[in-house]
């Protein structure tokens, strides 16, 4: 197998990317790509599964509990007790990793007390390494079914460590398939927005690593590489308060509903008809965003009709942010989590190899990256 080198960036916006030129020399070959819904966890799952959300079944950080939920305990614990003590999320945290053997990124975020004991984490393996994904195949476990030898650097890295030893690693031969995920521009985009300076800057300091690693590959063995993000970014224009007009309506979490607010999701698993009701006619009267159809969420590929991500889902329009959300309260410049048409939620990719078309989706990758996956066979998936 020839080498591939893959270094996938968060958030490199297709737009973002041009307005910069973006445009490292050894990769002539560019595409529009299309994101799913959802956050950087649906969006890298289904980048390495070449599958929709509603098909490898990690939409969501946080689902609703089927079942009996891993912070089911928290209920025992003195409602006095803040979930922002500091023993507390250590001890939620242990719990997770030593009983729940949960590997993969998570967050607590500022997800209250009294929510936790109906939410689950779905993505209990890590997505980066093999067996990641629920038993559905990922170009990690391909690599390891076929011997490829592999080396990966993800968010555990700094991104200029992560550069470096990739670059070293490619001069020495030192593996046959090199995936470097940095988060660092996503975290920039977040805070200062997509028109600050520091975003051509950070732009202009990627294409010299590329540039530098394409080089040493060419002097070892030529090699294929893939640069590319997992969705795009817009700027934040305002806020809309949903949680206000929720609680309002005097319902009980836990007996009528249970809410989770992402940044620019608001959903909702019902649990009688008076909360149906009265969260239905709320939500569609509330400006900034609209209550997704059932046939919206499946043609966007996050159909899931058991309602573990929720019954009811709200989506902010581009640019709206939900504040208060359980994602914590500090204004913030830049979001995603938008709709996938949206232009500013199209990410790039450009490569030295032939792109099969100018504009591919996110679940298009897993087949350049080993052309070999059984992505097919996910039909089954959860
Ligand atoms: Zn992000």
């Amino acid at each position: 197998m020839k080498t591939k080198i893959v270094i996938l960036i968060d958030a490199l916006g297709f737009a973002i990317a041009e307005r910069n030129g973006f445009a490292p020399s050894c990769l002539p070959a560019k595409a529009r790509l299309r994101t799913v819904l959802g956050f950087s966890q649906a969006a890298l799952a289904s980048i390495f599964t070449g599958l929709t959300p509603d098909r490898h079944g990690l939409w969501m950080m946080y689902s609703f509990a089927e079942r009996e939920s891993p912070f089911a305990w928290l209920s025992l614990i003195p409602r006095s007790v803040s979930e922002r003590r500091l023993w507390l999320r250590r001890l939620i945290r242990w719990k997770l990793a030593a009983v729940d053997s949960v590997r993969g990124y998570y967050s607590l975020y500022d997800v209250p007390r009294e929510v936790f004991p109906y939410l689950d984490i779905p993505a209990r393996g890590d997505i980066f390494a093999p067996r990641g994904a629920k038993g559905i195949p990922t170009v990690f476990d391909w690599f390891e079914e076929n011997r490829v030898p592999s080396l990966v650097w993800d968010y555990r890295t700094e991104e200029a460590l992560a550069f470096d030893e990739l670059h070293e690693a490619v001069r020495g031969g030192k593996a046959a398939f090199y995936l470097l995920y940095t988060a660092a521009l996503d975290s920039d985009l977040h805070r200062y927005g997509t028109e600050a300076p520091r975003i051509g800057e950070h732009l202009a300091w990627y294409r010299d690593r590329i540039e530098r690693v394409a080089a040493s590959a060419r002097s070892v063995e030529e090699a294929d590489i893939l640069v590319f993000g997992d969705h795009g970014m817009c700027d934040v224009k305002s806020y809309v308060d949903i949680m206000r007009g929720v609680e309002a309506l005097g319902l009980g979490i836990g007996r009528d509903y249970v809410p989770f607010y992402d940044s620019t999701m608001a959903r909702f698993r019902i649990r009688s008809s008076r909360a149906r009701n009265a969260l239905g006619k709320l939500l569609s009267e509330q400006g900034g965003g609209r209550v997704m159809s059932p046939s919206e969420m499946a043609e966007l590929g996050v159909a899931f009709p058991d309602g573990r991500f929720g019954d009811i889902v709200f989506l902010a329009d581009p640019g709206v942010v939900i504040r208060p959300s359980f994602m914590g309260s500090e204004p913030i410049a830049g979001m995603h989590g938008y709709d996938p048409a949206e232009d500013r939620m199209y990410s790039i990719i450009l490569s030295n190899l032939a792109l099969p078309a100018p504009e591919m989706s996110i679940c298009d990758v897993a087949r350049l990256i080993c052309p070999g996956i059984r992505s097919g066979s996910a039909g089954e998936a959860p």
